[in-house]
């Protein structure tokens, strides 16, 4: 699909996750894995200054999640928590009705364009799926590549 799930083949589902899935407990999408430590059993914090669930492990790295609808505004949140002034979020376009705007949502984008960023302001990205019991959404992840734990 996008070269991200080429790069991180094991995020997400498919025939690599195969071998993985194994070892790995059901995925419980209110604890996660972390990507870059391997550390279990991470629980997101909702707090009243982000919209989406956020995600942090010992090892530094932090993640925003969202359903697939929204990954452009999970994006803009993560690049936010790292207090990156960016945005991956594309401003809403007029149309002739000034009551209608048409907003352009390009998962494939969100997802080429952030790891870009992020890796300008020096850190990994890793964009996971997390997929249980009727929910589907995708988790950002970002490190710092400094420190290596
Ligand atoms: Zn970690």
């Amino acid at each position: 699909m996008s070269f991200l799930r080429k790069l991180f083949g094991k995020a997400g589902p498919g025939k690599g996750s195969e071998t993985q899935s194994k070892s790995v407990p059901a995925t419980d999408p209110t604890r996660l894995k972390c990507p870059f430590c391997g550390a279990l059993e991470l629980r997101a914090d909702e707090t009243d200054e982000y919209a989406y669930p956020v995600w942090k492990c010992t090892c530094g790295s932090v993640a925003a999640s969202g359903w697939l609808a929204d990954l452009d505004e999970v994006g803009d949140q993560l690049l936010k928590m790292l207090r990156i002034d960016e945005r991956v979020s594309e401003a809403p376009v007029p149309t002739d009705n000034p009551a209608i705007s048409l907003h352009h949502y390009d998962v494939d984008k969100v997802e080429r364009e952030l790891p870009k960023i992020l890796s300008r302001h020096g850190y990994w990205f890793i964009a996971m799926d997390c997929t249980g019991e009727g929910v589907k959404e995708r988790v950002f992840w970002a490190k710092p590549r400094e420190s290596t734990a």
